[in-house]
């Protein structure tokens, strides 16, 4: 089924048209993305769905040293550059697409764009508290990097711990965040798949506590869900989860992820995540 979905949305990105799959799908709005986010309103304002309790409170100190790989998921120039992303390349298990184009808000807010804002109010973070951090791209103007070498990228950096941010492209009424983990492929990510697993109840815990956001409604069970066909983590040899933040085609959450407010509070709470990790 996956498979199937995959393969339709490589053939609707090489058409140019939306995909409306888990981050398959492509910004076809041409509504500024960069346009001034509305003011937080008190209903949809960060942690407004209840008092979320912060279950242990990070310290600095956990940070220190702690060597860390930021991946944001896809890249500005990726649907200009069909060619390029649509290569196939080895994920450990078969083979997959280079890169996607990522998925958007109705109104053209794209998840590139999202992710490369919430990677680096992370990266300021964590450096703040003292860890040493990479991200796997440099900017939000360029195409890729592959999906293989996102993953080489944290081997070589021989991080602690990678995350990879994305927001998903769900049907409109699915709502929720949730973890994807390395779930074990024989010989090729076995040895990562506990450390990641700890990693991602981590940062699954913190983000709740710290957004207030709920699990999915639509994948994982309580927002974990294993997956073994997707090449930055079967690849990986260091710890690593992805974070799908919500979706972006619900409107609640649309309005949302335009709202720096919010995305300093994912930011935020992914470092208190790490640094609850390290702590354990
Ligand atoms: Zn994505």
């Amino acid at each position: 089924l996956r498979r199937h979905r995959h393969r339709a949305a490589v053939v609707a990105t090489a058409l140019g048209l939306s995909a409306l799959t888990a981050c398959g799908g492509q910004n076809g709005s041409g509504t500024d993305p960069t346009e001034p986010a509305a003011p937080p309103t008190a209903g949809s304002a960060p942690g407004a769905t209840g008092s979320p309790k912060t279950p242990e409170s990070p310290r600095s100190g956990d940070l220190a040293g702690k060597r860390i790989v930021i991946d944001p998921g896809h890249n500005g120039r990726n649907a200009a550059n069909p060619g390029y992303i649509n290569r196939q390349v080895d994920i450990g298990n078969g083979r997959k697409a280079c890169d996607t184009t990522g998925t958007s808000t109705n109104d053209g807010y794209a998840e590139h764009e999202f992710a490369w804002d919430v990677s680096s109010r992370l990266a300021d973070v964590l450096r703040e508290r003292g860890a040493k951090v990479r991200l796997t791209r440099p900017d939000n103007n360029g195409r890729g990097p592959c999906i293989d070498q996102r993953a080489a990228i944290g081997n070589e950096f021989e991080a602690d711990a990678v995350v990879s941010v994305h927001a998903d492209g769900a049907e409109p009424s699915a709502k929720g965040f949730h973890i994807i983990e390395p779930k074990a492929v024989a010989g090729v990510n076995e040895p990562i798949v506990e450390k990641s697993h700890r990693l991602g109840l981590a940062l699954r815990d913190a983000f709740k506590a710290g957004t207030g956001r709920p699990y999915s409604t639509y994948r994982g069970t309580r927002a974990m869900d294993p997956r073994d066909d997707l090449g930055g983590l079967n690849l990986s040899k260091v710890p690593k989860v992805f974070i799908e933040c919500g979706n972006m085609k619900n409107p609640e959450e649309a309005r949302m992820f335009v709202k720096p407010d919010f995305r300093q509070a994912v930011a935020i709470s992914l470092a208190n995540g790490f640094a609850v990790y390290f702590r354990r």
